[in-house]
């Protein structure tokens, strides 16, 4: 019922019997305690990997023998992401469900498909540990001083297959001979790699080349049994190479020379029977026959026994080419299938090496992504982050990395949160470029435990555990959420989870209900972070009333996205400033994006009234604490002034005219209908 589109077969209690998970894992990973992987003390974990391990076993249909470990990861090992920063950070999907833009698609020059796997798997669970990612940043920094000896990796690393997936077909004896046979390939070009690296002064570097290079033992078995261009199946022959086996070697010189014996043949039955175009052919339907035209048939000798009768010629069998159709059969029939024999007992002796394969592509990997970082890092000039020991994200000239790709002159910023500024109250215009600057600081803390370079000019950044984003309004209706309690359900998750080292993102929180049950909310929000969770906090609004925060809470600090008003228009200036918004342009951008100026005139209006009506309360700004006495005066009650409609019709229509792209007959025809409209005013 909880998944209505997927089919669900519910297994029996006793699968989850502990002490049948216990033996089934035992059984699988081949020893006597699970102690070494350290899930000897929980019986859910070992529980549920049993369960997971029965899975897998009864629908691969064969033993996961390549399965021979598991490893717990708690929730310090990884930078906590939850499933709506996942989203809202677009990492590896953007918001549309679309796979390009994204920071993964940004970032991945992956060279192997192993490599992107693992870049991935980086940017989605970043390390915790600082000094894991500084080991990976020391190596990007490493290769970036050596772009020669990258550029020669990277050449050697287009070539190799993904023998991750290799590894696992062998274990699962479902290899292709192809497979092996691009293995074999590139096997010569693992030693190369592991040679260039080992001579650069990085641990990561120097551990991966380690596990580069794989036994010779492997390399001289695939080369003596495969071809070197194998067919793609089995089934179709011609993958156990020339010399490996002296009987298929046989079967096959059986099968060849058959072309010289029927070439001899042909000659010799031409000259026994004196028919010059006499023609022994083959085909799959009559197998081996002697085509000999109508007009000579009389010349046909005793032993020829008629096989078909076609229009212009007749078509013979002797017992000779009979006896030497069955050879020739039997001989290819007899060599597929010693063939499939052979490769099934090749898989079996590539078995004992899919450790050493699956540790070989586990450097190659992390060499493809660490080079991939490299190679962005180069072209956008990024830089090395520096890790501290507190909980501060200090970053100077902040960009956006899937962004400053897409436009040209993209405006960098500051980041100062640290004890003393724990939340920053953002405001600004729409469009101001606020939930880019949050996003841009979010993904540059996430770039760097993935142990990335990021694009800023120098960032520090400290302790953070967790990543915490309410971004954007969506509805779930599928779950049954409306927009208003999407956005609170996880603003809720948000207050739950927050640490005091944790990154919040806030945008626009309470804005999908009515103002001041939103304004009440986002600064009851914004004070329980900054007081209870004491997180940092990015915080944007379009609620003014909050940037008095700063004045009531401790470490509150308003920052605002620069704007500037030109005679007719908004620039925007995407700059982050100190201080809180003077105004928020919230008209001038609906006027930016086309709304009909009858519209835009209309709220104009409104707004002049309402700040009227808020000057008599004495404060600029309707204060916070008395908002929900004003609530009953901000609708107006009388009337506004009214305007004769036509001449506001003939206004708009006059000040929408497009002079450009009028012909002569155009014009006329508007002047007429301007003209006729004014008249009917009078
Ligand atoms: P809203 O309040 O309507 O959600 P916003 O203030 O969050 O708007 P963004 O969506 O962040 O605004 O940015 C709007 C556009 O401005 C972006 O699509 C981007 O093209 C541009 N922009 C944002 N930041 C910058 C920057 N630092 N430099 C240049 N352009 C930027």
């Amino acid at each position: 019922e909880r998944f209505p589109d997927r089919s669900v077969s519910a297994l029996p209690d006793w699968h989850f019997d502990r002490i049948r998970a216990e033996k089934t894992l035992l059984k699988q990973f081949g020893t006597s305690t699970l102690e070494p992987f350290g899930i000897a003390d929980s019986d859910l974990l070992i529980t549920a990997a049993g369960v997971v391990a029965e899975y897998a076993r009864s629908t691969q249909g064969t033993d996961l023998t390549h399965i021979t470990a598991i490893t717990r990861e708690t929730d310090n090992d990884h930078l906590g992401l939850d499933a709506a920063s996942h989203r809202n950070l677009e990492i590896v999907r953007t918001l549309r469900g679309e796979q390009t833009n994204t920071l993964f698609s940004t970032l991945d020059h992956c060279r192997t498909a192993m490599g992107s796997r693992r870049l991935a798997s980086w940017l989605t669970s970043p390390c915790r540990d600082q000094s894991e990612a500084t080991k990976r940043s020391d190596a990007v920094e490493i290769l970036l001083g050596s772009m020669e000896k990258l550029e020669n990796i990277n050449e050697f690393l287009k070539s190799i297959p993904d023998f991750e997936r290799t590894a696992t077909r062998i274990a699962l004896g479902s290899v292709k001979p192809r497979e092996l046979a691009a293995l074999r390939d590139a096997l010569p070009s693992l030693n190369v790699i592991a040679e260039n690296l080992s001579d650069l002064d990085s641990e990561l570097l120097k551990e991966t080349a380690e596990e580069l290079p794989l036994p010779e033992e492997l390399y001289q078995l695939l080369c003596a049994s495969l071809k070197k261009e194998p067919s793609t199946f089995i089934r179709d022959g011609n993958v156990i190479a020339e010399g490996f086996n002296a009987e298929l070697d046989e079967l096959r010189a059986l099968k060849n020379h058959g072309g010289q014996f029927l070439v001899d043949y042909e000659a010799r039955e031409k000259e026994r029977t004196g028919i010059p175009n006499l023609r022994v052919e083959f085909n799959s339907v009559q197998g081996y026959f002697i085509e000999v035209p109508k007009g000579q048939i009389d010349k046909v000798p005793a032993d020829y026994r008629r096989r078909q009768t076609l229009k212009n010629v007749e078509r013979y069998i002797t017992p000779e080419l009979k006896a030497f159709e069955d050879k020739a059969v039997s001989a290819e029939e007899r060599s597929k299938a010693l063939e499939k024999q052979l490769y099934e007992e090749l898989i079996l002796k590539c078995k004992p090496f899919c450790q050493d394969l699956l540790n070989s592509a586990h450097g190659v990997s992390a060499l493809d992504a660490l080079s991939s970082f490299a190679q962005h890092a180069d072209t956008y000039r990024w830089i090395k982050p520096n890790f501290v020991p507190v909980t501060s994200v200090e970053i100077k000239g902040a960009r956006h990395p899937v962004v400053e790709e897409t436009i040209e002159n993209y405006v960098p910023n500051d980041c100062d949160l640290d004890a003393q500024h724990r939340l920053h109250i953002i405001t600004g215009p729409n469009m101001g470029g606020k939930s880019t600057y949050m996003r841009s600081i979010a993904l540059i803390v996430l770039l760097a435990y993935s142990g990335s370079f990021v694009p800023a000019e120098s960032a520090d950044i400290g302790v953070i555990d967790k990543i915490l984003t309410r971004i954007g309004a969506a509805d779930d209706l599928a779950r049954g959420l409306s927009t208003f309690m999407v956005e609170m359900t996880e603003t809720a998750s948000i207050l739950r989870q927050a640490t005091d080292k944790s990154l919040v993102l806030m945008d626009e929180v309470g804005r999908g209900t009515s103002t001041f049950d939103g304004l009440s909310l986002a600064a009851a929000i914004a004070e329980d972070l900054v007081v209870n969770c004491r997180s940092l906090t990015l915080f944007a609004t379009h609620y003014f009333e909050l940037t008095q925060l700063e004045k009531t809470l401790p470490d509150v600090v308003n920052v605002h996205v620069a704007a500037a008003e030109s005679s007719k228009n908004i620039v925007f200036l995407h700059e982050i400033r100190p201080g809180a918004a003077n105004q928020s342009y919230g008209i001038a951008v609906a006027k930016l994006a086309g709304i009909p100026r009858s519209v835009i005139r209309g709220a104009q209006k409104v707004l002049l009234k309402l700040e009227e009506r808020a000057a008599q309360t004495d404060d600029k700004q309707l204060d916070l604490f008395v908002a929900s006495e004003a609530s009953s005066t901000v609708f107006p009650e009388e009337e506004l002034p009214e305007e004769d409609p036509t001449l506001l019709e003939l206004r708009d229509q006059l000040a929408d005219v497009s002079m450009d792209d009028l012909s002569p007959r155009q014009a006329w025809e508007l002047l007429a209908d301007l003209q006729k409209k004014a008249k009917e005013t009078k």
